[in-house]
C-alpha cells in the first residue's frame, strides 16, 4: 500500500490456495492488486485469512512469468517465441499426427485441481470430445481420489459431509493424518476455539503436530499410529466399541443395510481386529486406544476430520471406509457438529473431481459406462463417447514408456515435481511425442514439453472454486490476463483447432451447461452465487439455496454401507538396509510443490526442505542439527538437511515437498492405493546418513 497508494477499486474472489477456500477483497490500484483483504462476510472464513492467502499472491506478477506461447521440435532445441494462433496450430497438428499413427487412444489430458471448475470441466470435454477417448485425469489422483471412492462406496456421495461451521457444535473431534495449523490454518481457528469451549481432540498422526500439544489447545488422546497402520487403527476403535456394546444400535437399525452390517460386524469382532492384535502393526498401547475408541463413542457429537495423512496410502480407500464405519457405528452422521471431513489439499480438489476430470466418471460421478447419463452429454455435446474407462495418470507414464500413449495435454500441473518415483515419471514425459504445457511458469514439467501455452493467475480470471465443504465460491477477474487469455479460452481455442466447436462468451455459459447436465448443480448459476456469496451442492430444487449438511434423513445412497475393511500391511517395509519410514506433509508458509509461494515473501519464512529425525537416530547416525543427511530409499537419493525433533517418533523420519531440489519424490515409491492408484507418499522405507555437503 506504502509503495502503492490507495486502492481505487475491489473485486471479492477465492483464495486459490488451500481447500478452506478463503474469500478475500482483491484490492486494485493502476492495474495492479495492492493488497488482499479477508472478506467478513465470506462463509469458509468469516474475515479471517492465513499468511498465505493474505500475503503470497506476488507470484502472479514475478518475473518468471512467460506471457507469450512457445513450441520447439524437441526438447533438445530451444524455445522458440510463436503467436497464439501458431501455438495453437502447431497442437493442434501433433496431435492429430499422433493419433493418426498410433490410434485415438494415444493421447490424453491432465488438468488441475488449481484450475477453476469451468477449465477443468472444459478439459475433460475437449478430452472426450475432440480427442475422442476418456484419457482424462486430475492432480486429485495423487491426493484425495480414494476420499472419492471411499465416501460413494459406504455413503453414496463423494464428498464430505459438514460445513466448516459444523465443528462449532461438535464434542469430540477426531483428526487423523492431517495438520490443519499448517495446512488448513483458518479451519484450524475455528477448531481451536471449539477445543478451547471444551471440546475433546483425539489425534492419530505419526507426528506430534501442533495440535497434539500446541499453544492453547491439547489432545486429550495421541494416537502416534506407525505408518503404514491406519487400517489397523480405525478397526482396532471400531472393535472396540461393537465388543463394548458402545454402539448407537437404532440409529444403525435405522439408517444402514442390515446385512452388509452383521457381516462387518462379524469381521471387526475377529480377534486380529483388536487393539492388543494391532499393537505392533499400529505402534499404540491398546489401552490407549482403547480410552481414545471410548471417548469418541461417547460424543455426543463426534466428528472426524482427515487429510492426506489418510489418503496416499495402499490402503487409503479402505481407510477412508473405514472412517466412514466409525462415523455410522457412532450414529453421527447427518446433523451438525458430526460428519466425515476430508480437509482437502488444495482450493479446487473437489471441483475438480465434481467436473468429470477422471478417466471413468462423466460430471457429477456418473460411470462412462452408463448409457443413459452418456446420452443425455452426447445430445448436450453432439459427439458420440466412449463407454470405456480411459487412462489414469500411472497408466498414462506406463503407456507412454511402453509406446502405446504419445500426446499429453497438461494443464497446471506439475507431475515432474509432485507425482512418487520421479524418474518414471520423467522417463515417461521424455517418451511422448508431443506434451503441451500449459502454466504460469516454466514448471519442472515444461523440461519435456514440446508447446508451452501460458497460464493465467486466479487474479486473472472468471469461474468457481469448490472448497472442502460443497461451497461453491466466485472466481472473479481483478486484472487482465497477462498473456491475453484466460485459461478456459485457450482450451477453447485448442479444441476449435482441433475440429471440435466450442463457442462459449463468458465462463457462467459453460457452468449453465454443467448445471444442464449434472443434477446436483442443476441449480447452480453465476446469478445465485453473487446473490448468497457462494453455495454448497447439491443445489437443485429440492435444495434451490444448496445443501450445509448432506445425509440428513437418509444416505446419497439410500442405506449406509458398512464396507469390509480388512487390514493389509503395505509392501513398503522397514528392512535392514532401510530401516526407518519417512513420511511427509507440509508447513504453514509454503504451498504443494512451491511453484507460488517459493516467488513470494513467504520464502523468508521456510527457504528449504529439511528432513526431521528424532535425537535417538540421529545420534545413531552421527548426526548433528544441521548436518546434511543423505536420504536413500529403493526408488532413489536426495540430500537434506538435519533437523532434530522428538515431533518424530523414533524409527520415522519426515520432510515437507515444497522444493524441487529437495527431490522428496525422488525416493517416494510407486506404490499405490489398491482402488485409486493414489500414491503411497506416507510410507517410504528409507536410510538416512551424514553427508558432507549436497
Ligand atoms: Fe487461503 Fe487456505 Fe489460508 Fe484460507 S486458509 S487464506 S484458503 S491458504
Amino acid at each position: 500500500i506504502i509503495e502503492h497508494g490507495l486502492p481505487e477499486r475491489s473485486v471479492t474472489t477465492t483464495c486459490a490456495y488451500c481447500g478452506v477456500g478463503c474469500s478475500f477483497h482483491a484490492e486494485i490500484r493502476d492495474d495492479r492488486v495492492v493488497r488482499m483483504t479477508p472478506n467478513k462476510d465470506g462463509s469458509a472464513n468469516e474475515g479471517h485469512a492465513c499468511i498465505k492467502g493474505r500475503f503470497a499472491y506476488g507470484y502472479a506478477t514475478h518475473a518468471d512469468r512467460i506471457t507469450t506461447p512457445m513450441i520447439r521440435d524437441s526438447i533438445d532445441h530451444p524455445w522458440r517465441e510463436v503467436s497464439w494462433e501458431e501455438a495453437i496450430a502447431y497442437a493442434a497438428r501433433r496431435l492429430r499426427d499422433i493419433q493418426r499413427q498410433y490410434g485415438p487412444d494415444s493421447i490424453g489430458g491432465i488438468t488441475s485441481s488449481r484450475c477453476t471448475n469451468e477449465e477443468t470441466y472444459l478439459v475433460q470435454k475437449l478430452v472426450r470430445a475432440a480427442f475422442g477417448n476418456n484419457n482424462v485425469d486430475t492432480c486429485a489422483r495423487v491426493c484425495h481420489s480414494p476420499t472419492g471412492y471411499g465416501l460413494k462406496t459406504t455413503l453414496g456421495e463423494s464428498a464430505g459431509t459438514q460445513s466448516f461451521k459444523s465443528v462449532e457444535r461438535s464434542d469430540v473431534i477426531l483428526v487423523m493424518g492431517a495438520n490443519p495449523t499448517d495446512a488448513h490454518p483458518v479451519f484450524a481457528s475455528r477448531l481451536k476455539r471449539r477445543l478451547r469451549e471444551g471440546a475433546k481432540l483425539i489425534v492419530i498422526d505419526p507426528r506430534r503436530i501442533d495440535l497434539v500439544a500446541g499453544p492453547h489447545v491439547r489432545a486429550t488422546h495421541h494416537l502416534p499410529v506407525r505408518p503404514g497402520g491406519n487400517v489397523a487403527c480405525i478397526n482396532a476403535m471400531a472393535h472396540t466399541i461393537v465388543e463394548e456394546g458402545l454402539e448407537a444400535k437404532a440409529y444403525i437399525g435405522e439408517r444402514c443395510e442390515r446385512e452388509a452390517y452383521e457381516k462387518w460386524r462379524a469381521f471387526i469382532l475377529r480377534e486380529e481386529n483388536s487393539p492388543e492384535s494391532t499393537e505392533e502393526a499400529t505402534g499404540i498401547p491398546a489401552a490407549e486406544l482403547r480410552a481414545a475408541a471410548r471417548l469418541f463413542a461417547a460424543g455426543p457429537n463426534s466428528a472426524i476430520y482427515y487429510g492426506l495423512g489418510v489418503s496416499e496410502h495402499s490402503q487409503g480407500s479402505t481407510t477412508v471406509m473405514g472412517i466412514a464405519n466409525l462415523a455410522m457405528l457412532t450414529g453421527n452422521l447427518g446433523r451438525e457438529g458430526v460428519g466425515v471431513n476430508p480437509l482437502r489439499g488444495q482450493n479446487n480438489v473437489q471441483g475438480s473431481c465434481d467436473m468429470g476430470s477422471f478417466p471413468h466418471e462423466l460430471p457429477g460421478y456418473r460411470h462412462v459406462s452408463d448409457p443413459g447419463v452418456r446420452g443425455l452429454f452426447e445430445q448436450e455435446w453432439q459427439v458420440e463417447l466412449q463407454a470405456e474407462p480411459g487412462l489414469r495418470i500411472p497408466n498414462m507414464f506406463d503407456a507412454s514408456i511402453s509406446g502405446r500413449f504419445k500426446g499429453l495435454y497438461c494443464q497446471g500441473e506439475d507431475v515432474a515435481q509432485s507425482d512418487p518415483d520421479i524418474q518414471h515419471v520423467e522417463h515417461a514425459l521424455r517418451s511422448l511425442e508431443c506434451l503441451i504445457v500449459q502454466d504460469l511458469f516454466l514448471n519442472e514439467t515444461a523440461r519435456f514439453a514440446h508447446v508451452f501455452l501460458p497460464g493465467s493467475s486466479f487474479l486473472e480470471k472468471n469461474g468457481t472454486f469448490t472448497n472442502a465443504e460443497r461451497r461453491i465460491s466466485p472466481v472473479r477477474k481483478a486484472v487482465e490476463p497477462m498473456a491475453t487469455y484466460e485459461d478456459w479460452e485457450v482450451t477453447q481455442l485448442l479444441s476449435n483447432a482441433l475440429g471440435y466447436a466450442m463457442n462459449y462468451s463468458h465462463p457462467s455459459e459453460i457452468m449453465d451447461e454443467i448445471g444442464r447436465l449434472t443434477p446436483t448443480f442443476a441449480g447452480v448459476t453465476y446469478q445465485k452465487i453473487d446473490e448468497l456469496g457462494s453455495i454448497q451442492w447439491p443445489c437443485n430444487e429440492a435444495a434451490p439455496e444448496g445443501t450445509p449438511t448432506m445425509h440428513v434423513d437418509e444416505f446419497v445412497r439410500g442405506k449406509g454401507y458398512f464396507a469390509i475393511t480388512g487390514f493389509v500391511p503395505t509392501d513398503e517395509r522397514s528392512s535392514r538396509k532401510y530401516p526407518l519410514l519417512l513420511t511427509t506433509g507440509r508447513i504453514l508458509s509454503q504451498y504443494n510443490v512451491g511453484a507460488q509461494t517459493r516467488r513470494t515473501e513467504n520464502s523468508r519464512f521456510y527457504a528449504e526442505d529439511v528432513l526431521e529425525i528424532h535425537p535417538f537416530d540421529a545420534e545413531a547416525r552421527g548426526i548433528s542439527e544441521g548436518d546434511w543427511c543423505g536420504i536413500s530409499s529403493r526408488a532413489g537419493d536426495t540430500v537434506l538437511r538435519a533437523l532434530l525433533t522428538d515431533r518424530v517418533q523414533p524409527g520415522v523420519v519426515y520432510t515437507t515437498f515444497h522444493f524441487p531440489f529437495s527431490g522428496a519424490n525422488v525416493i517416494t515409491t510407486d506404490n499405490s492405493d489398491w482402488a485409486t492408484n493414489c500414491p503411497e507418499y506416507k510410507v517410504t522405507a528409507v536410510q538416512v546418513a551424514k553427508v558432507s555437503e549436497r
